[in-house]
């Protein structure tokens, strides 16, 4: 397979990484990496952080140009896949265009989900996925006085940390009844409320949003809540969680489960078809083998250097422990392994402070730890669950108790990544 030809959809961290890793592994045949936003492949974490109030941080590129060059990568930009035709083994682009593949890697992420209510596409709302969202809303927030953040997700967080840090007045509305509801523990969902709002941000939960409320200019002004209230707002971002972007893999008929539906070693339905990143359903071990769609870039990188050990001939599952960070003004938030409902919840350090840990159990097995600004920490629950080390609740609960202990011994055969 080293002198096939690959083509691979969607130039975000997933893409990107697909191709920089099969060149690494000397696959020499032709990589075609296309991609629809007119930028060459970027970060996109810098977007909801530094890059919106640090004017120092403007370049969130993943490789100069000379990178692409260099390594014979063929970038193309701007160009949307429309559809794929299975048997032919081609994909056709808006343009007319039309490529042959004898492997196609489908990394096309996820997109904003939509606030379907009255006045969202007003002036001064904003969604927050691309450099172009950033720069556009980048330039509001150089004037603007206040912050209104539909969605408490890690993006919205990220953005209104960063605003109330630079002493905008901030609120956060979300229909839960907590942070990050979704993805993280009751436990440290309270402690990050408890660690904004002490910041000044306004958090406003079990909150829905009925309307958005414009001036005679279509700029907004305000915001209508289900109970009745309206909140005055100058600048809106609606962060509401993605939608996987699986138009292209439906319409060529490839299993869908949520994303696209790919095996242990990241095949979909069509051998010749894999599927990485935000956009991929894979079977996570982590969380005891269920299905799941992960949302960050060690999942899109990690699964991109998969499928390229696979198409250089090294095939093995895709099983790296998942990892993810989100940093939150002063909070440098870290979690591994994956949160369950039903865990058991235990706090290692002190919960008042900003700096504690909670490991979460399930089925008395460690399932997830979610680490604030304890970094070191963080990757030695990397390294428990990498290795499936046994830990209890109540070593975990023992601030005395070394859980560095617990590692295997070097040389003792288990893989530590
Ligand atoms: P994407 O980055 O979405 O790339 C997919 C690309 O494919 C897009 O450019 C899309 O336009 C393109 N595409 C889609 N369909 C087509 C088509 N038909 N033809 C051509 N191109 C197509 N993760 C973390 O771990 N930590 C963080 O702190 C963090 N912060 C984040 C902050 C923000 C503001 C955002 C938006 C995300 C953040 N993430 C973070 C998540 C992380 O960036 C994503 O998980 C990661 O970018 C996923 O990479 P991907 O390549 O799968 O998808």
């Amino acid at each position: 397979m080293t002198q096939s030809s690959i083509v691979i959809i969607g130039a975000g961290q997933a893409g990107f990484q697909a191709a920089a890793s099969l060149r690494e592994q000397h696959h020499t045949g032709r990589i075609v990496l296309v991609g629809d936003e007119a930028h060459a492949p970027y970060q996109r974490p810098p977007l909801s952080k530094a890059y919106l109030f640090d004017e120092e941080t403007g370049d969130v590129a993943l490789r100069t140009d000379a990178f692409f060059a260099q390594q014979r990568i063929e970038l193309a930009t701007g160009r949307r896949a429309v559809a794929i035709d299975r048997a032919e083994r081609r994909v056709c682009f808006d343009d007319g265009w039309t490529l042959e593949y004898d492997h196609l890697v489908l990394a096309t992420g996820a997109c904003n989900r939509l606030l379907t209510v009255p006045g969202a596409d007003l002036r001064n709302v904003f969604y927050l996925r691309t450099l172009d969202d950033a720069k556009a809303l980048r330039e509001q927030l150089a004037t603007a006085r206040s912050l209104m953040v539909i969605g408490a997700g890690f993006v919205g967080l990220e953005l209104a940390a960063g605003a109330a840090k630079l002493g905008m007045s901030t609120t956060v509305l979300d229909v839960s009844d907590r942070p990050m509801a979704r993805g993280l523990s009751k436990t440290m969902a309270g402690v990050i409320s408890r660690e904004h709002q002490k910041l000044g941000m306004q958090l406003r939960f079990e909150t829905r949003v009925t309307r958005l409320l414009g001036d005679d200019d279509g700029r907004v002004r305000g915001v209508e809540t289900s109970d009745g209230q309206i909140l005055p707002a100058e600048l809106v971002v609606i962060g509401i969680g993605v939608v996987p972007n699986v138009e292209l893999a439906a319409s060529c008929e490839l299993a869908i489960e949520d994303g696209i539906a790919v095996d242990e070693r990241l095949l979909t339905s069509d051998p010749q078809i894999s599927a990485i990143g935000d956009v991929a359903a894979h079977v996570n071990p982590y969380p005891h083998g269920q299905r799941v769609r992960l949302e960050s870039v060690q999942n899109a990188s990690d699964q991109a250097r998969c499928v390229a050990a696979r198409l250089v001939g090294r095939t093995s599952p895709y099983e790296a422990v998942p990892w993810f960070w989100s940093y939150q003004g002063d909070l440098k938030l870290q979690m591994t392994g994956l949160a369950r409902t039903g865990c058991e919840e235990v706090v290692r350090g002190e919960l008042d402070s900003a700096a504690c840990a909670v490991f979460s159990f399930h089925d008395g097995r460690l399932a997830c730890v979610e680490t604030l600004n304890r970094p070191v920490e963080h990757m030695l629950a990397r390294r428990l669950l990498a290795t499936r080390a046994t830990v209890t609740a109540r070593q975990v609960a023992d601030p005395s108790f070394d859980l560095k202990s617990l590692l295997p011994k070097p040389g003792a055969g288990a893989a530590v990544r």
